[in-house]
């Protein structure tokens, strides 16, 4: 029995059966569907690509894997060497790992030892937003925000450990005030905070908390394992103000294969770099650098640079508020739009309950949450396609 993700398995609806996909399409039996969920927002160039299929075989002619501890590759080597390049500031130093959540897990590891080797044990708070969703691991619930994924942390009460604030300055400024000197970092999801409800913020808030980050020692650190890779419309948030730490997974590979990565700044490295062997950073997950998962996210990069990717998730952005002009009904009480997100917030999610089928029968794949429609799809989709996923959801209102 395969026990399936965030459901009720007693009653659950029988899955679709995927027997094929290519570009932004996924097949089943009798149905042809336009992914606009992409995978859980990672199959970011489509499916079945020409040239990310053959980086992964030509790796898997050599070796599938070779752990990491005191072992080392090209394919590991190399992508550590374009993200260097690729990624904003002296985000230089790379720690992998196999899925998102853990490299989360990591950040704050990173960020609670870089203060206990410095002799500061009291700093063992982490400031982190409402509403906010860092992964399913136990740090990272504690973290998050919110209830719907998170409920079973009730067995411990209130944590003593993580505060939440709403994106508001004020927020921001008293929570500094209150807790500077016991909190080692400030984690978020920048501008965009996914799984708690595709909830967008201003960079004005990013802006403020790096401030603040400076001036009292605080460690910022920006889960981008959603928002990196273009989604907002930059290319990473960091981009815009820069973080000590930051996190990328989901789309790290294309959507191929599991994998992640912390990246920390030169000053977080240096709080480990030193004489005391009991100062370096625990941690090793079997399957981090997996040479696979290396080589088809150095390809993935490369595609997104050369293939010029922004423009592309501007196009998105733009035909999106163009489809999006204009459009209300009663029942929606907000439609965001950020890049290449577009979410509609209803009042009652009983509104949007039978959407999947709908969808379904009209060629497109869709996975409402709770009050929220939305669509996150491949930066490779066409314009007629884009706008038939747009549509579909502005039909579902107008029946
Ligand atoms: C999906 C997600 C994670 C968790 O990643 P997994 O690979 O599912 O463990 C963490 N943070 C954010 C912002 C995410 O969207």
């Amino acid at each position: 029995m395969i026990w399936y993700p965030y459901e009720q398995m007693k009653g659950m609806k029988a899955p679709y059966k995927i027997i094929d996909a290519e570009g932004v399409c996924l097949y089943t039996e009798d149905q042809k569907l336009i992914d606009s969920v992409s995978s859980w927002w990672s199959v970011i160039h489509g499916y079945k690509h020409p040239e990310l299929n053959r980086a992964i075989e030509t790796q898997l002619g050599k070796f599938a894997h070779v752990m990491l501890g005191g072992l080392t590759h090209e394919p590991v080597q190399r992508l550590t060497q374009k993200l260097q390049q690729f990624l904003p500031g002296d985000l230089d130093y790379c720690f992998y790992s196999d899925s998102g959540s853990v490299a989360v897990e990591v950040a704050l590891k990173m960020a609670l030892q870089y203060f206990m080797n410095r002799g500061e044990t009291g700093r063992t708070m982490v400031l982190a937003l409402e509403h906010a969703y860092h992964g399913d691991t136990f740090k990272t619930m504690e973290t998050g925000d919110d209830e719907d994924y998170h409920f079973v942390l009730k067995a411990y009460g209130e944590s003593k450990y993580v505060v939440h604030i709403p994106t508001e300055i004020s927020a921001l400024e008293n929570a500094f005030e209150t807790y500077h000197d016991r909190l080692n970092c400030f984690i978020v999801e920048p501008l965009l905070q996914g799984a708690g409800g595709m909830r967008m913020y201003d960079i004005s808030f990013l802006k403020r908390a790096r401030e603040l980050c400076d001036r009292y020692g605080v460690l910022l650190i920006f889960d981008e394992v959603a928002t990196g890779f273009g989604r907002t419309g930059n290319r990473f948030v960091a981009d815009l103000v820069l973080p000590d730490i930051l996190v990328l997974g989901k789309a790290l590979t294309g959507g191929y294969i599991g994998h992640a990565v912390t990246a920390a700044n030169e000053k977080v490295f240096r709080g480990f770099y030193d004489d005391d062997p009991a100062h370096a950073l625990m941690h090793g997950p079997t399957f981090m650098g997996n040479a696979l998962a290396c080589s088809v996210a150095l390809r993935s990069v490369e595609l997104f640079e050369e293939q010029d990717y922004m423009s592309k998730i501007h196009t998105i952005e733009e035909i999106t508020r163009r489809e999006m002009d204009g459009f209300s009904d009663p029942r929606i009480k907000e439609i965001r739009i950020m890049g290449a997100c577009v979410c509609l917030e209803v009042y009652d999610s009983a509104t949007i309950k039978g959407y999947q089928q709908f969808a379904y029968d009209r060629g497109v794949f869709s996975r409402p949450f709770l009050n929220y429609l939305y669509a996150m799809v491949p930066y490779v989709i066409r314009e007629e396609e884009l706008v038939k996923v747009l549509q579909t959801m502005k039909e579902w209102f107008g029946r």
